[in-house]
């Protein structure tokens, strides 16, 4: 039988999702069909609940639902119940089980372009990726730093670190605590929605040193590339943007879907699908 997945969101019509999916699905000479789904915040519980009735075979979660559907699912897999968001949920049985698929989606890319997660890493932002690039990076990163433009949400999520073992700490996106991070960074991941609509850049890109990396959850027209993306790579920073970042997540939630691993030589022909 044709098999049937869908992301729900609001907004969800500019996602690359669907066309990632539809050529995943044609290279892996599958049957199945990956649908957007417009889903309202006061529809969300009705939504999960329809799409368990459907016997869907898996679904994608995005913004702004990705933390208030962590609740609605039957379990959570460690790495979801720590970040305390999901963005994909699999079956198991009669099973609604999520899992996070940005926080290996995120490491993935950043593998892919040879940046090294080792070194003082900052996080921008402290929404639902924040808290899923903090968490992916707390396993590699020599210290991490927390930057957000609510200060209190940026303390919350470097105790959040700090309570799994991990050292973070927080400061306000717009203090000299955020220029001297900025400043010192080896890897920088913008997560906030500034530049997602725009031209506006979260940070002065300036800031960061020679050398030094970026990463951009953020994608936007015809190429995925935001103006922080751009003024980065006029500096001769090396980067990976928000289309690296969501091929890498799609091929997690493959991997999980259909409970085939390796299959990261999917991305260039993902990537391709993503902007054509
Ligand atoms: P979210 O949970 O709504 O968090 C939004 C974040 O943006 C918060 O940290 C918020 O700060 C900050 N923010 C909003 N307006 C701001 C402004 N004017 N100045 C400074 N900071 C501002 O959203 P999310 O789920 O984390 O998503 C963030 C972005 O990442 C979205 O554009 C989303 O599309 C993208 N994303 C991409 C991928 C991918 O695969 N490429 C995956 C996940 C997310 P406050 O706490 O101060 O409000």
């Amino acid at each position: 039988m044709r098999k049937l997945f869908v992301v729900i969101g609001d907004p969800v019509a500019h996602s690359r999702s669907p066309a990632i999916h539809a050529r995943a699905f044609e290279l892996l000479g599958m049957d199945a069909v990956y649908a957007p789904c417009r889903v309202r915040s006061d529809e969300l519980e009705r939504a999960v609940d329809g799409l368990r009735a459907l016997g869907v075979d898996g679904f994608n979660v995005t913004v702004p639902h990705k933390t208030a559907v962590a609740p609605l699912v039957d379990r959570r897999d460690l790495s979801a119940a720590r970040i305390g968001a999901v963005n994909c949920v699999s079956r198991e049985g009669d099973a609604l089980v999520g899992h996070n698929t940005d926080a290996p989606g995120l490491l993935r890319a950043l593998r892919t372009r040879r940046i090294d997660a080792s070194g003082r890493a900052v996080v921008v932002g402290a929404g639902g990726s924040g808290r899923a690039a903090a968490f992916a990076l707390t396993e590699s990163a020599q210290s991490l730093t927390i930057l957000n433009r609510t200060i209190d949400r940026a303390r919350s999520l470097a105790q959040a670190v700090q309570a799994a073992g991990a050292r973070a700490r927080a400061a306000a996106l717009d203090g000299a605590e955020a220029q001297r991070a900025l400043h010192e960074a080896a890897l920088v991941v913008h997560c906030t929605t500034v530049g997602l609509s725009d031209e506006r850049l979260p940070f002065d890109v300036g800031l960061l040193p020679p050398g030094a990396a970026l990463a951009d959850l953020v994608y936007r027209g015809a190429t995925g590339e935001t103006a922080l993306v751009r003024a980065a790579r006029e500096r001769g920073l090396r980067t990976v943007d928000g289309i690296d970042v969501l091929v890498h997540q799609a091929i997690a939630s493959l991997e999980i879907w259909l409970s085939r691993p390796e299959l990261d030589s999917l991305a260039p022909a993902l990537r391709e699908a993503a902007l054509a």
